[in-house]
C-alpha cells in the first residue's frame, strides 16, 4: 500500500497503486486489479482522483506519441502525455493546445476525464470539444473506440465523465495553429464587480484569453486585475530563461493565514497595477503563472486546503457573486487565489462537464476544518439558490444532492460507468 494525497493535500490514504506502462498491457491488468480508479498527475484538488484502500492505475508511464499530421494538427497520443509535453514540443512547430487550464503539469487523460477549461472558454469551450476520438478500455476486458461522430453516448459520457467509465487509452486532438509562444497581454486593474462586468463583456469579442484575479479582502466592493491575451502574429523573439523552482519543504502552519493574506494581495495588486497596460508576454507565464513554483501546495501546511469553484449563471450572477464575495469578507476566511471567469454559452460536450454559460469564481483556503466546511456551506446555499453548481474536480465535500441539482446529466450517465471503477467522490456523491 503507498500513501496517495491529491493538490488540495487534505489527508494521505492509502492505495494499492499499480504503474500502466503500456498500452499491450494496461487491459488486461485493470481486469484484475479492481475496483480500481485511473490516476493521472494527481492535479485534481479533492477526492475525484482517490481511491482510498483499492487500487489506482497510474498513468504517468503511458506517455507515448503515436503519430502527428503536421498538415492538419491532429495529434494522436497516449493518455498519459503531459500537456507540458504537448506544447513543449509542437508550439515551436507552429501549432498549441486549443485550451489548456491554469497549470500544464496534467495529462491528457485527466483533462479529458474533468473536461478542463482554460482561459478561452468563451472562444474555444472545452478541452472535450477538441477530442477527434479516444480509446476507452472498460475492466471487462471491452475495448471502445468513441468520439463526437462514433458512439457518441460514450463519448459524452466519457468527456467529463471523473475516470468513471473506463480508462482512456489514447486520444486524437486537434491542435490550433499559433504563430509562436508569445501572447500580447494587457493588464487591467479595476474596482468592484461591476467593472469586471463591463471588461468580460468589452474583451469577448476581441480577445481569445481573459480572466480575473479579484482581492476579495479589499472592502468597497473589491478590486482585481483584469488579464486579456491574443495569440502574437508576428516577431521573433528569444525565447525566455525560464526557471522553475520549487517549495522546498511543508510549513509546520499554514503561510496563508489572517496575519499574511491582506499584504499578500495589497502586494500582488499593486504590483500588477505598476506593470498594468499592454505587454508581450511567454505563453508559459501568460498560462501557467503558478508551475514557477512547483509544490506551491505546501505553503498551506500539513492540514492542506480546499479549492471552492463554482458557476453561477449569467442573469443571477452578479447578485450571487456579491453575495458570495460578502459572505466570504464577512468569515474573514479570505483566499489568496481567487479567480473571476466568465464562460462561453457552449453546450457542454461532456454529460457531466461542469462548464457551462455564466461565471465562475475560484478560491482557495486553507483546511481551518469545521469553520471552514461551515463557510462552504453557506456559500453552496447561494450557488444552489442562483441555479449554480460545484467544480468536481476541484471539490472534496460538496454534498450529495448538490451534485444532483447541479448536473442534470447524471441519470444519463449512469449506464455508462464501469462497475469495476470507484472513486471516494463517486462514493460521496453517487453512492458507489
Ligand atoms: C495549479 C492548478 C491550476 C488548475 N487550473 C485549472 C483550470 O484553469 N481549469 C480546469 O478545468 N482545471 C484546472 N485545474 C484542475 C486540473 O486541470 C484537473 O484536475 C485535471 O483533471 C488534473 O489532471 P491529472 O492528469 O492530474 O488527473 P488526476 O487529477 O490524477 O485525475 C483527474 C480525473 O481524471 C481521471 N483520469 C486520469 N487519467 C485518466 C485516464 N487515462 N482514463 C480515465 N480517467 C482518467 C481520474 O480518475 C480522475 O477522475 C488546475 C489544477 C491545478 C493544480
Amino acid at each position: 500500500m503507498e500513501l496517495v494525497t491529491s493538490w488540495g493535500r487534505l489527508g494521505r490514504w492509502p492505495h494499492e497503486v499499480e504503474p500502466l506502462t503500456d498500452r499491450g498491457s494496461s487491459a488486461q491488468l485493470i481486469q484484475s486489479k479492481k475496483p480500481g480508479l485511473a490516476y493521472g498527475l494527481g492535479r485534481s484538488y479533492g477526492d475525484v482522483c482517490l481511491n482510498p484502500g483499492g487500487w489506482l492505475w497510474r498513468t504517468s508511464a503511458l506517455d507515448r506519441f503515436i503519430s502527428f499530421n503536421p498538415q492538419t494538427g491532429l495529434l494522436a497520443c497516449e493518455a498519459g502525455v503531459l500537456l507540458r509535453d504537448i506544447q513543449r514540443l509542437f508550439i515551436p512547430r507552429g501549432w498549441m493546445l486549443p485550451v489548456t487550464p491554469g497549470t500544464q503539469l496534467v495529462t491528457v487523460g485527466g483533462a479529458i476525464a474533468n473536461d478542463v477549461h482554460g482561459k478561452n472558454h468563451h472562444v474555444r469551450g472545452t478541452f472535450g470539444e477538441h477530442v477527434r476520438r479516444l480509446t476507452l478500455v472498460r475492466t471487462e476486458g471491452e475495448i471502445l473506440e468513441c468520439g463526437p461522430n462514433l458512439r457518441p453516448d460514450w463519448f459524452s459520457a466519457t468527456v467529463g465523465g471523473l475516470g468513471l467509465t473506463g480508462l482512456i487509452l489514447t486520444a486524437e486532438l486537434q491542435l490550433l495553429p499559433t504563430p509562436g509562444p508569445w501572447i500580447d497581454c494587457e493588464v487591467i486593474p479595476y474596482t468592484g464587480l461591476v467593472e469586471f462586468f463591463e471588461l468580460s463583456e468589452e474583451s469577448g469579442a476581441a480577445w481569445e484569453y481573459t480572466m480575473s484575479w479579484f482581492d476579495c479582502l479589499y472592502g468597497k466592493g473589491g478590486r482585481g486585475i483584469f488579464f486579456r491575451g491574443n495569440l502574437r502574429k508576428n516577431g521573433f523573439r528569444a525565447d525566455p530563461q525560464l526557471h522553475e523552482r520549487s517549495l522546498p519543504l511543508t510549513p509546520p502552519v499554514s503561510l496563508v493565514n489572517r496575519l499574511t493574506l491582506r499584504p499578500f494581495n495589497t502586494l500582488y495588486f499593486n504590483l500588477q497595477k505598476k506593470h498594468s497596460g499592454p505587454q508581450v508576454v511567454h505563453y508559459q507565464s501568460f498560462f501557467y503563472p503558478l508551475d514557477n513554483l512547483l509544490e506551491w501546495n505546501r505553503m498551506y501546511g500539513p492540514r492542506g486546503f480546499y479549492q471552492y469553484q463554482s458557476v453561477v449563471p449569467p442573469d443571477t450572477a452578479r447578485d450571487s457573486l456579491e453575495a458570495m464575495l460578502s459572505e466570504i469578507a464577512r468569515s474573514g476566511e479570505g483566499s489568496f487565489l481567487a479567480v473571476l471567469k466568465g464562460f462561453g454559452g457552449q453546450k457542454p460536450v461532456g454529460m457531466l462537464s461542469f462548464p457551462r454559460p455564466g461565471v465562475t469564481l475560484a478560491l482557495d483556503f486553507p483546511n481551518k476544518g469545521v469553520r471552514t466546511l461551515k463557510l462552504f456551506e453557506r456559500l453552496d446555499k447561494i450557488v444552489a439558490q442562483a441555479g449554480g453548481c460545484i467544480y468536481p474536480a476541484k471539490d472534496a465535500r460538496m454534498p450529495p444532492e448538490m451534485f444532483r441539482a447541479g448536473y442534470p446529466g447524471l441519470q444519463e450517465f449512469l449506464p455508462y460507468r464501469d462497475p469495476g471503477i470507484s472513486s471516494a467522490l463517486s462514493r460521496r456523491l453517487i453512492g458507489s
